[in-house]
């Protein structure tokens, strides 16, 4: 009997649609459990399976935590509460009498068990509790990794042509999809604009994420549609539902096509206001794309991305090199390398040294650096030394306060002496510029301004900073919203003090990537922006077909509005036609 077809709903990640078989990438080791019963006479032995595994899994986190150096006791000291969780009542107990009781399989009775265990802890809001709820999570996932035998999936060693359903994906691992075979994801967790989220903009495939419950009904192999521009997910479509998604498809390709041809065109609005439309990178790679998609110059060089996947720092010579292909590649066009954003949802193997509480708050991107002024020097002299081949500037990531400004200058300063003193060239007028993302660099734009070359608004932190919401968090992201008053008043104020300064301004957040958007970036006044080089063609056609001597009165009616629905309306009523279907649809 033909399977019954469903649709989920989620967020939209990354546009486009792919049609294909789903592949399941275990990312929690309870993803695919199956049921069967057990004999009376069997049931001794599938118990004692039980508890080997969960021996198993007590022996592999004793390993870890004698492996763990003295230093990082904070982090082996919850994995020791790991190891008192395994014999759990609520856990162990639980599961050995389901087995007994219902006469069925130990990975079927641990589902039951972690079933009701997150029943139990719905309506919980006490902190505490819900962070133990996580910690039993963990034991149990890997106590069910165990019984199934699972290795955890490396992403780059898939050799199918699929479309991948986990139920997280780190940014991490989210860099290492195969674009030849992966067709697109999709996760039941993750916001609008979590570094997955980006990655996947980047790689150009389909994503839907926030989806829930996605991994408990796909099936391996069961066919999918993902429609990453509205995100749906449709399992197991019927012939009339395929047909559709088949002409969407070839329609919504078409149509890049079209844009992709006329990406090389300028961004210059009707009236002759022109705009530069820049690229943001993860890894030197992507350099291509920035191109390909008719990008200007890299205005983001997320360069955390070289550390992630790496199990030690890498060195200076290693980053020059990287560094120095990226200016090559562009030539005379700017590069803008920021330094090391790590930590918040993009957490590096090499850095894992210490448990954050609250890791969007915590030693996040510069403080990191200057915590660990070897690192941050190691990477400052790469990047001065690749500024010796092309335009490259320096971004600093995530400044809060002033004195992060002072001492990252003296840092650089003293890269810059020790590069002098050893005869190495670099650009000595090298530009240095800070990203706004903090509401507090936007109050202090003014006296920051006089310290550096140019600002960047980071609008994804921005938004999660100023808004108090989590970007990667689905349960919040419909609170995400670029156009809520107080944030096109900060912008404002950012692009008023640059004006006045008389320093350069770029727009490098996801608010620079969404069409709707840019009659409102460009009534700001922004003229720089850098975005995940896919959206860059329909970033440009939308300039291409407004006029600035519009946005003075539309402007006006927008500040006027105080949330964030009726500044869609106003753009809407205003712009509707260069957002009709053809061009863009939500
Ligand atoms: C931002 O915060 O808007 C930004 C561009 O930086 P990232 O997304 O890497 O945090
Ligand atoms: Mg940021």
């Amino acid at each position: 009997m033909a399977k019954k077809q469903i649709t989920l709903e989620g967020i939209s990640g990354a546009p486009g649609i792919c049609i294909g078989k789903a592949y399941l990438v275990d990312t929690e080791g309870v993803d695919i459990v199956e049921k069967y019963f057990i004999h009376a006479d069997a049931l001794a032995d599938e118990i004692i399976r039980f508890k080997a595994a969960v021996k198993d899994t007590r022996d592999e986190l004793l390993e870890i935590i004698s492996n763990t150096p003295e230093e990082l006791h904070q982090s082996s000291y919850i994995l020791e509460t790991h190891v008192a969780l395994l014999e759990d009542k609520m856990l162990y107990g639980r599961a050995i009498e389901t087995i007994e009781k219902q006469y069925v399989n130990a990975e079927w009775a641990l589902k039951t068990v972690i079933s009701d265990i997150k029943v139990m802890f719905q309506n919980i809001t006490d902190d505490y509790l819900k962070e133990r709820k996580g910690d039993i999570m963990h034991v149990a996932n890997r106590i069910m990794a165990k019984l199934a035998g699972v290795e955890s999936v490396n992403i780059a060693e898939i050799d199918k042509r699929v479309i991948l359903v986990a139920s997280d994906l780190s940014p991490a691992q989210t860099s290492q999809i195969q674009l030849e075979r992966i067709k697109g994801f999709i996760t039941d967790r993750g916001g609008k604009t979590s570094h997955t989220t980006i990655i996947a903009r980047s790689l150009g495939i389909p994503a839907v994420l926030g989806l829930d419950n996605a991994t408990d009904i796909i099936q391996t192999d069961d066919i999918i549609i993902v429609d990453g521009t509205t995100g749906k997910v449709i399992i197991n479509p019927d012939e009339e539902t395929l047909v559709y998604y088949e002409e969407r498809r070839g329609r919504f390709e078409a149509h890049k096509a079209v844009l992709v041809r006329g990406s090389r065109l300028p961004a210059e609005t009707k009236d002759g206001l022109l705009l530069q439309v820049m690229g943001n990178i993860e890894l030197p790679e992507e350099v291509v794309l920035v191109l390909d998609n008719g990008g200007e110059g890299i205005g983001l060089y997320r360069t955390e991305f070289e550390y992630m996947n790496s199990p030690s720092f890498p060195g200076e010579d290693e980053l020059f090199e990287r560094y120095r292909d990226v200016v090559e590649v562009m030539g005379r066009r700017p590069v803008t390398i920021r330094t090391l954003d790590i930590n918040g949802d993009k957490s590096v193997a090499c850095a894992a040294d210490r448990y954050e509480l609250n890791p969007a708050l915590g030693l996040r991107a510069i403080r990191y650096c200057l915590k660990k002024p070897d690192i941050f020097e190691t990477q400052l002299r790469a990047i001065l030394r690749a500024s010796a081949f092309g335009n490259v500037k320096i971004l600093i990531p995530m400044i809060s306060c002033c004195g992060e400004i002072d001492k990252t200058r003296l840092i650089l300063d003293k890269a810059a002496e020790s590069l002098e003193k050893e005869g190495i060239p670099f650009d000595r007028d090298i530009k240095v510029g800070i990203m706004i993302e903090v509401p507090s660099a936007v109050i202090m734009a003014d006296i920051m301004a006089e310290k550096v070359d140019f600002f960047s608004i980071g609008t994804n932190d921005l938004i999660q900073y100023s808004l108090a919401i989590d970007r990667g968090n689905r349960e919040v992201s419909h609170l995400f919203q670029p156009l809520h008053p107080a944030i096109l008043r900060m912008i404002h104020r950012v692009t008023d003090v640059a004006v006045e300064k008389g320093i350069d301004l770029v727009m490098c957040g996801e608010m620079a990537a969404d069409p709707l958007y840019i009659p409102v970036i460009l009534g700001l006044g922004i003229k720089n922006l850098s975005m995940n080089p896919q959206s860059i063609p329909l970033v440009k056609s939308v300039v291409r077909a407004l006029k600035k001597s519009d946005m003075e009165p539309f402007m006006k009616e927008v500040m006027k509005q105080t949330n964030p629905v009726d500044i869609e309306t106003v753009i809407q009523h205003n712009f509707g036609t260069v957002f009709s279907e053809k061009i863009y649809s939500r």
